[in-house]
């Protein structure tokens, strides 16, 4: 009798700080929508530096827990509130988060993801599971992906458990035929190995794993995600 082994269809990405670098990312578009505020509501950074308006906005995020699943909306709520404390009208809010957004949007792929991703694309089903607001398509990297999950389509954010049924449901696949590649301990790789997805961390900065159920793997960038999978390919269940 021949041991049933495993059979992995499907890897899911998390995006931010496991396929880009995020924060330079973060810091550009931050600058880009300060230089909207400078051009088209200057009362506002007439008042504030760019740095006093990005601690504003922190504070005022991490006071608004109810939106953390959709941060689209939780910054264009920021962004009406600030600006009706400078005298300006709710009209500033799309152009000003769109400023933001498109140099959100302007990310470069780790070299290795992009080679990734290439060679995934056809031999998996390849999905993405974000929290932020990054756009595969908008980023044009959208056709390696059969799906996109993202927090604010979902209403729950990473760890919560709905977000990585959704991407079940989107695979149609059972739990252990699906592995989950992220960079974030908890959000990642625990939340997904709660729900029975197989477990890779990304793990590019030499950080110390501090909980106590470990990933199935552990890589220090993406050009060795090719070989874990050709390793579990035909290992036991
Ligand atoms: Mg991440």
């Amino acid at each position: 009798m021949t041991e049933p082994t495993a059979d992995i269809r499907c890897i899911t990405f998390d995006l931010d700080d496991t396929l880009w670098d995020c924060m330079p990312v973060i810091e550009a578009a931050e600058r880009e929508a300060y230089a909207w505020m400078v051009e088209h509501s200057p009362r506002i950074t007439e008042q504030m530096t760019l740095s006093e308006v990005i601690t504003e906005r922190q504070v005022y995020m991490a006071a608004h827990p109810e939106l953390h699943h959709d941060i689209t909306a939780l910054r264009k709520q920021w962004i009406g509130h600030l600006a009706a404390r400078f005298g300006y009208g709710p009209e500033i809010v799309e152009p000003c988060f769109h400023a933001f957004w498109h140099a959100r949007n302007r990310v470069e792929l780790f070299e290795e993801a992009r080679a990734a991703l290439d060679t995934l694309h056809g031999a998996y089903k390849l999905g993405s599971i974000t929290n932020g607001n990054a756009d595969v398509h908008y980023i044009g990297i959208g056709h390696y992906f059969d799906f996109a999950i993202t927090a604010a389509g979902v209403g729950a954010a990473k760890p919560d458990p709905r977000i990585f049924r959704a991407a079940i449901d989107a695979a149609g696949l059972r739990p252990e035929q699906i592995v989950h590649v992220g960079d974030d301990p908890l959000r990642d790789v625990i939340a997904a190995s709660e729900l029975g997805l197989r477990t890779v961390w990304v793990n590019m900065g030499d950080a110390e794993w501090g909980e106590k159920r470990m990933p199935d793997h552990t890589i220090t960038h993406l050009g060795e995600l090719w070989p874990v999978l050709q390793a579990w390919r035909g290992s036991p269940v």
